[in-house]
This record gives structure tokens, C-alpha cells and sequence, in this order.
């Protein structure tokens, strides 16, 4: 038996389609919800990143604006930009992309964008209100993981979760949205002894590491519902032929691309034991894009009161 995959990309289309659907009934009351991408400095990963966010903004109908700043940028050039931004009544969402340049003070940054536009979920105010379980606007993929356990009807309600790894992007939020949902959850970290006894309990276990592959069969129950958010860029030939086994197409991209994608979990492996599983890619990523869209038409209805 092999697990059942839990598609990404075909998920991430639904909420794409919900998203556009509502651009058109709010275009019908004269609002247009529209994002601002700040991208500072050269990073290529970074200009991908804020490249596909742009583009899916176009698909849906949403008004964007990029906003491209030399790697030289200082933390008040910066901040000139965000809180001209906070007042500027076109845009709904303001998305810093991270990693910022090091003489940038990240912290300063992220808490001068305005709750109400923090289409990321990393304001103070957005992280207290999601630890009270208040409506708020969530991390999106955390946010993106509920949507996707949601729409594979995987039931959350009384369930034992295990999140493995803490950080306030992805597991200290996947947690607490876990919890809200009633799960029992359980949070493991690198501090963490016995890792695998805790995640061979979980009915649903997220890997939220950037390890690639550390998940491995004997870390999951049979039947459980495995989410790796991991992605991991693999440069090594030799580590792409243990973690694919003979699948010459992935090992592959090694050559041909210089890495290959590789998530936290041990896809291979844990296949033969998992009863739902996400791959890398086309499994947690692609909700992420999909669930920051989501979050901007959030934002445009709750600055305007709209329900
Ligand atoms: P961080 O590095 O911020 O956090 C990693 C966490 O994993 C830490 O809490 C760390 O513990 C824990 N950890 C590290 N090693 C071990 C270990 N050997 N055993 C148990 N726990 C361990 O990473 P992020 O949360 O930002 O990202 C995690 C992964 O998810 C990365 O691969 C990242 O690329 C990916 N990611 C994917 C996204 C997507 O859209 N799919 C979005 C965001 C992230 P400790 O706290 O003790 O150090």
C-alpha cells in the first residue's frame, strides 16, 4: 500500500478560483483589493518568489505594485516606504520578502506594516490575536496547511497532531491553528529527545525542519497524515540518488539544474507507510502563493467592514 497524495497544485487551484470569484463579487461594489511586493536587494530565489506572487495577482484580478529596492537599502529608506504604503488606500496588503539584507533591521520592518494590511501574519498584533484564536490574518502557509486538510477532508476535530519544528513562520502558527481545530498537539523542536517515539503517535504530523528527508518511515504511524512543508535545495548527487532511490528524473535536476527540491519527509520511505502525503514540490508551496491572495482580499474586506 502507498499513501494517497494530497495535491498541492490542484488545491491551490480551488482557492485560486474562490479567490477570483470574489475579486468579481467585490469589483461589483466598486473595490479592487490590491497587494504591495517589497523586494530588497538581488537575492534570485527572493525575485522568484516575488515574480510568481505579481503574476498570480494579475490571473486573479487583484491590483498589485512591486516595489524593487537596491541591496544597499537602509532600515529607514525602508520604513519610508512602508508607512508611505500604510496610508495609501489602493493597497490592502503589504508583503516584505524575506530574507531582508543584514543591515536591515527585519524586526523594525515587519512591525511598521499596519495589522490590517499584514497580509504575512507576523505583526504582534496578528500573532496575539491567532494565540487568543481571534479572527485575524494568519501566516499563509500555515493557513495553507487547515485549507488543505480541510478540502482533502481530513478530519482535525480530536485528533493527536505533532508539529515538528517551532519558528513563528511556519510551526509555532501551524500549532495553534492545529489546536483551534482541536487537535492535541504536540510541538517538537531540535532540543527534542526521542523525536521519533513523540511522531510514530501522530495522526497528523507536519515537518516543519529544513532537514531534507530526516522524516524517515520509523518517524510515522501506518495511516497517518503526513504534511511536509520542507523545501530544501539538495546540490549533492550522491545524497539526490539515496533520497530518490532510482528515480533518474529527480536525480536529475541535479545535473541538469545544479539541485533538486527536497522536502523534510523522506518521500520514498514513508509513502509505504503514510495514508496521506504532500510531495515536494507541488504539495504545501503551491498553497502559500494561493493563501497570500486569500489573505488580501481578507484585508481589503476587514479595513472596509465588508462581510
Ligand atoms: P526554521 O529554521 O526557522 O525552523 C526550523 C525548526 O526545525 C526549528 O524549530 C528547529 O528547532 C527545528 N529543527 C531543526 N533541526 C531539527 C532536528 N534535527 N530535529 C527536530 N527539530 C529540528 O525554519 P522554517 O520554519 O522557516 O522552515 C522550515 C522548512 O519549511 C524549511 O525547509 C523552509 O524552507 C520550509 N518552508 C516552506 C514554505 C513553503 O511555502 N512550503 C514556507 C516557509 C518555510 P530549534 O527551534 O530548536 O532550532
Amino acid at each position: 500500500m502507498t499513501a494517497a497524495r494530497l495535491d498541492g497544485t490542484v488545491i491551490a487551484g480551488q482557492i485560486k478560483q474562490d479567490v477570483a470569484t470574489e475579486v468579481a463579487r467585490l469589483a461589483k461594489i466598486g473595490v479592487k483589493p490590491g497587494l504591495a511586493v517589497v523586494l530588497v536587494g538581488t537575492d534570485p530565489a527572493s525575485q522568484v518568489y516575488v515574480r510568481n506572487k505579481v503574476r498570480t495577482c494579475e490571473q486573479l484580478g487583484i491590483y498589485s505594485e512591486k516595489h524593487d529596492l537596491g541591496a544597499e537599502t537602509t532600515t529607514e529608506e525602508l520604513l519610508a516606504l512602508v508607512n508611505r504604503l500604510n496610508g495609501d488606500d489602493k493597497i490592502d496588503g503589504i508583503l516584505v520578502q524575506l530574507p531582508l539584507p543584514k543591515q536591515i533591521e527585519s524586526r523594525t520592518i515587519l512591525e511598521a506594516v499596519v495589522p490590517e494590511k499584514d497580509v504575512d501574519g507576523f505583526h504582534p498584533i496578528n500573532v496575539g490575536r491567532l494565540v487568543m484564536g481571534r479572527d485575524s490574518l494568519v501566516p499563509c502557509t500555515p493557513a495553507g496547511i487547515i485549507e488543505m486538510l480541510d478540502r482533502s477532508e481530513v478530519t482535525i476535530d480530536g485528533k493527536y497532531a505533532v508539529v515538528i519544528g517551532r519558528s513563528d513562520i511556519v510551526g509555532k502558527p501551524v500549532s495553534l491553528l492545529l489546536l483551534h481545530r482541536n487537535a492535541t498537539v504536540t510541538i517538537c523542536h531540535s532540543r527534542t529527545k526521542n523525536l521519533a517515539e513523540i511522531t510514530r503517535q501522530a495522526d497528523i504530523l507536519v515537518a516543519a525542519i529544513g532537514r531534507p528527508a530526516m522524516v524517515t518511515a520509523e518517524y510515522v504511524k501506518p495511516g497517518a497524515v503526513v504534511i511536509d512543508v520542507g523545501m530544501n535545495r539538495v546540490d549533492d548527487i550522491e545524497q539526490a540518488r539515496k533520497i530518490f532511490r532510482n528515480d533518474e528524473k529527480r536525480i536529475s535536476d541535479v545535473t541538469a539544474k545544479g539541485y533538486a527540491l527536497v522536502g523534510d519527509v523522506d518521500y520514498h520511505g514513508v509513502n509505504e507507510v503514510a495514508g496521506l502525503l504532500t510531495p515536494v514540490p507541488g504539495g504545501v508551496g503551491q498553497l502559500t502563493i494561493a493563501m497570500l491572495m486569500e489573505n488580501t482580499i481578507k484585508a481589503a474586506k476587514l479595513r472596509r467592514g465588508i462581510s
